[in-house]
């Protein structure tokens, strides 16, 4: 993937929504800034006897709405900028559909896949250590993201827990359901996504059973394999890939097969019945739907001109570059944007804290049904947002969320 800087790309989307609401110059400035960013360094024990420094990171990029939301990653190419741009698109995430909350992002600088559990343990307890007094139900609530998942978090949990002397699921987000985790919460994002492709098919009549093609097959990538087809009623599977590199069969996959030999060789190569595609190539596909689930600028100048599909539903966080947009855009592909597409997590994560916060939970049918509600007005309002300004989906995204956070910020005070 080409290198960008993640953050530039976010504050350049930020100008340019504020310039169509007309933002003034300190609203602007308030919003390109994170209001509080943590940078710290955690020494871990190591399973051989010695102690190994990591970087961390912590950034609650704006909480005029609520508490700061969202993931902590581990991942060995982290870098402070990366933390930003995705707290920064979390704050935006969080306002296009409606919840009240802030935007947040953390991640530690680590390559999980060569770590042991107990050291991956080891690590997640010294994070919140950290900086537990900047975490709480009130404050800042993480979640999983990138290479981190419902054991990490109950560790996490458990850890904070520990610290405060007292019960407080809420604070970190898709736990395991034994400890306070929601039901519904494992496919949530690409539930979001596949809903909101759902409604662009009843708007702009794509065909959703024709060929849908999907760019990383870790979380995101391998439910919305699953629910595209439960929700839209048909569709073809004919590629996939995972860091390890990318498989095609124009007569399509089996999704269920596919992860369960994900799952248990831990990639999507050798599936059978498959061809090795270079990883470009799977998103230049006529598909009718592509959905980009692995990390940033996977779309930019360079191959955007090339992509065929019908619709590109962003599941993965930033994976168009600004460039990249505009290309879409003239050569008329419906883009789903991050904020919108990926929403689902989110969501069903504030419907988590809400039920921990009242010790009482709701059955599977009741999450999907209000995830299917906010996601489906989140999409309409945004498709206004396209009719009413003139410009392209994401920067329609970006006028819905940047307006309610900026409004928030004025009713504050704060500028
Ligand atoms: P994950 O770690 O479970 O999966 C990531 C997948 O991408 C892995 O299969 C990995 O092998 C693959 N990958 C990495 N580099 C790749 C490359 N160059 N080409 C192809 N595949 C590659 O993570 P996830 O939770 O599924 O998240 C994926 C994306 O979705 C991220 O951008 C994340 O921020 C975003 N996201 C996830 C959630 C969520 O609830 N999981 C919510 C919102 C956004």
């Amino acid at each position: 993937m080409e290198s960008y800087n993640s953050f530039s790309v976010a504050r350049q989307q930020i100008n340019e929504a504020a310039k169509i609401l007309n933002l003034d110059k300190a609203t602007l400035e308030l919003l390109i800034t994170p209001q509080l960013e943590t940078n710290f360094t955690l020494p871990v024990n190591m399973d051989n006897g010695d102690v190994k420094i990591f970087q961390a990171y912590r950034i609650q990029y704006n909480y005029a709405r609520g508490p700061a939301k969202g993931g902590i990653r581990f991942h060995p190419d982290e870098t402070v900028d990366t933390i930003r741009a995705l707290a920064c698109w979390m704050t935006w995430k969080t306002a296009v559909v409606d919840l009240p909350l802030g935007g947040g992002k953390g991640g530690i600088k680590c390559d999980p896949k060569s770590m042991s559990e107990r050291e991956l343990e080891r690590l997640s307890r010294a994070y919140v250590r950290a900086i537990s007094p900047l975490l709480g139900v009130d404050i800042d609530i993480p979640a999983p993201d990138v290479y981190t998942n419902p054991q990490t978090m109950a560790w996490m949990m458990d850890e904070w827990e520990r610290i405060h002397w007292k019960h407080s699921p809420g604070v970190f987000t898709d736990k395991p359901q034994q400890i306070g985790g929601t039901e519904g919460r494992r496919d949530a994002t690409a539930r979001g996504g596949v809903i909101t492709v759902r409604e662009a098919c009843k708007v702009w009549g794509f065909d959703p059973t024709k060929e849908y093609a999907i760019q990383g097959f870790g979380n995101a990538g391998q439910r919305a394999a699953l629910l595209h087809k439960e929700i839209l009623g048909g569709g073809k599977l004919v590629a996939v890939s995972d860091s390890r590199g990318a498989i095609y069969n124009k007569d399509g996959f089996d999704p269920l097969e596919l992860v369960q030999h994900k799952l248990k060789t831990g990639s999507v190569l050798k599936f059978p019945g498959s061809k090795i595609i270079p990883h470009d190539d799977l998103l230049e596909l006529d598909v009718e739907v592509l959905y980009p689930a692995a990390l940033e600028n996977a779309i930019t100048s360079a191959n955007a001109g090339k992509i065929k599909a019908r619709i590109v539903c962003e599941l993965a966080n930033g994976p168009t570059t600004p460039e990249a947009d505009l290309i879409l855009y003239d050569n008329g592909i419906h883009v789903i944007p991050d904020i919108l597409g990926s929403a689902g997590g989110v969501t069903v994560s504030y419907f988590e804290m809400v039920q921990d916060k009242y010790t009482y939970f709701w059955d599977e049918e009741v999450v999907h049904q209000r995830l299917d509600k906010k996601l489906t007005q989140a999409y309409h309002r945004v498709q206004e947002a396209i009719r009413e300004k003139n410009v392209h989906p994401r920067l329609a995204a970006m006028v819905v969320g940047v307006a309610r956070v900026a409004e928030a910020c004025k009713l504050r005070g704060w500028v």
